[in-house]
């Protein structure tokens, strides 16, 4: 992946400084979106879909706390860094608890900010080379195609095998059924979403210990599945 394509969110309701993080993230190639307030935060991170997230905590309205705690759900792979006041310790470990990947205190420098989501990124890149995901007793390895529960090798379709991986990459997201046959059959299949159901059936067979009460993909009512959050054990 190339950094200059990185894209950055800064939320910070002060414009001197949300335009002194922009400009030094601008300057070290990064694409940047600007919000100023979490309301257009979380609506910035459904449309700019950003690959870090810079955030202020005190903001007027919903605070960055609850942003942090929105994003961890709905966009669980986002990097966020919070950024804090040094009167504000509780809150920096408040939201690491939430889900903060980092924090830095203000004032601060742009270098060192940039310094932090270097490091970032390199560590998903290296995650994305290895191209293995392992939850609980399952072990997906992408490059050579295979499917291992407790170490014993699982025939996988090819289908069930894109549906996991989908599953696998998109952990504790909410995904529509609509979404995952765009996504696996082409935006120009028009089968029933029923055939994506069965697919979901014949895989818990496979994968889950009781189908029935499935503990990795958990049904959405109304809308699709979700790969339980609770279940990511994923080796860092
Ligand atoms: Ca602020």
């Amino acid at each position: 992946m190339q950094e200059n394509k990185i894209k950055v969110l800064v939320v910070e309701d002060e414009d001197p400084i949300r335009r002194f993080i922009t400009l030094n993230l601008e300057g070290a190639g990064y694409k940047v979106g600007e919000a100023v307030s979490g309301e257009e935060a979380l609506t910035l991170v459904d449309s700019f879909v950003p690959d870090v997230i810079v955030l202020d905590l005190m903001l007027p309205g919903m605070d960055g706390l609850e942003v942090c705690q929105k994003v961890r759900v709905n966009a669980p792979e986002t990097f966020i860094i919070i950024l804090t006041a040094k009167s504000q310790d509780s809150d920096k470990i408040m939201g690491l608890e939430l889900g903060a990947d980092d924090y830095m205190v203000k004032p601060f420098n742009p270098l060192e900010l940039i310094a932090r989501i270097k490091a970032m990124l390199r560590r998903r890149s290296r995650q994305a080379r290895e191209q293995v995901y392992t939850y609980g007793s399952l072990r997906l390895d992408i490059a050579a195609n295979k499917l291992y529960k407790n170490d014993l090798e699982v025939e996988l379709t090819p289908t069930e095998f894109s549906l996991l991986k989908m599953f696998m990459e998109n952990p504790g997201r909410a995904l529509k059924r609509n979404d995952m046959l765009n996504a696996i059959w082409g935006e120009d299949y028009f089968g029933d979403t029923k055939t994506l159901d069965v697919h979901i059936r014949r895989l818990r067979e496979k994968i889950e210990e009781n189908p029935s009460e499935p503990e990795y993909i958990k049904t959405v009512w109304g809308s699709g599945y979700r790969w339980q959050l609770e279940a990511d054990r994923r080796q860092p």
